[in-house]
């Protein structure tokens, strides 16, 4: 299938566009670098710069490929700058949305994946968290998303554009030859900071808060290798065949601690890792877990990576062959 890959120079989504043209797809990543690394993208892969915000360019991409299906990942992530430049991500995340959905209906494209994310769920009753639980954002982030899921289903019901949204917990890992992986810019995820730590690029790692109600008083969260992410957009693109509509939840099931991943961190590179304990984040839960039965069940995704260590070990390879990212 010819796919778009909406932000395919960035973190997950050139992890996924190396999955597609393994499998044979014909790629056209768009992204407009802000965030992304044109060395991150395939070189099997057609790459246009543009912007979602300029409907004229994502016309002239539309009359220029004939597109099956879309993923979607461009868009801003950070939640905490959500907070502070609300009208920055609702205009843009919405926007950009809204420009790829139109030129999309208008070019009779049937099958959309959406890059969603745990975020939706701000004030989950059960943990861990299926896709029964209320979406209730806790940032203006997560409710980008969720207006994205909201749109998605409107273009389903008037064009009948299939979609699945795929709401990732903590997605974390690079490819495991190294070559791609996580670069953000400024980096606010927690283990390229810790593994920054170990690289001498900072001298500490701040601990958001480790006065929660969690048995060691740190954030607990649910980290989903990136493999595994790629692994279940090829699940989804390939299910929506069948004419239904989804979400899914993707995480491993499995919570560790803020400390739990020092400590790992600590035992794949080595380096003892000073931390010290900072103020709570605006907006952290105490605990954040998926249940991911759904997908497992429905399209048989199967995690392969399970075993945090072995998670850390992937990202240390990319971090110590590409200790400023895509920069060199
Ligand atoms: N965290 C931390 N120090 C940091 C960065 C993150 O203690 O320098 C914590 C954060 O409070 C959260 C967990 O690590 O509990 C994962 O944070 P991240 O930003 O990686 O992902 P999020 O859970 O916000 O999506």
């Amino acid at each position: 299938m010819t796919i778009l890959v909406t932000g395919g120079a960035g973190y997950i989504g050139s992890h996924v566009v190396q999955m597609l043209i393994e499998r044979g797809h014909h790629v056209v990543v768009f992204d407009n670098l802000i965030a992304g690394f044109r060395e991150a993208v395939h070189p099997q892969a057609q790459f246009v710069q543009g912007d979602l915000l300029n409907p004229v360019e994502v016309n002239t991409l539309f009359e220029q490929y004939a597109f099956e299906g879309i993923m979607h990942f461009a868009s801003h992530i950070q939640v905490g700058e959500s907070m502070q430049k609300p009208f920055k991500y609702l205009r843009d995340n919405t926007n950009g949305m809204l420009n790829l959905l139109e030129a999309a209906a208008n070019h009779d494209v049937k099958r959309f994946i959406l890059s969603s994310t745990a975020a939706l769920f701000g004030n989950p009753q059960k943990m861990p968290i299926d896709e029964q639980e209320a979406r209730d954002p806790g940032s203006v982030y997560g409710e980008t998303k969720y207006i994205a899921e909201r749109l998605l289903r409107w273009m389903d019901e008037i064009y009948g554009m299939k979609y699945c949204a795929l709401r990732y917990f903590n997605a974390c890992g690079a490819h495991p030859d190294g070559h791609i992986g996580e670069a953000h810019n400024p980096e606010t995820h927690l283990i390229p900071i810790v593994l920054q730590v170990a690289l001498g690029q900072r001298d500490h790692v701040t601990i958001y808060g480790d006065d929660y109600d969690t048995p060691d008083g740190t954030n607990i969260r649910d980290y989903v290798h990136v493999q595994d992410l790629a692994q279940a957009h090829i699940l989804a693109l390939e299910a929506l065949k069948d004419g239904k509509s989804r979400a899914y939840n993707l995480g491993n099931g499995q919570g560790y601690s803020v400390k739990e991943v020092i400590e790992a961190c600590r035992a794949v590179t080595g380096h003892p890792i000073p931390t010290k304990v900072g103020e709570r984040r605006a907006g952290d839960l105490p605990v954040l877990v998926a249940d991911s039965t759904r997908i497992k069940q429905e399209l048989g995704w199967e995690p392969q990576y399970d075993d945090l260590k072995q998670i850390v070990a992937t990202a240390w390879k990319w971090h110590q062959s590409h200790p400023n990212g895509y920069n060199k």
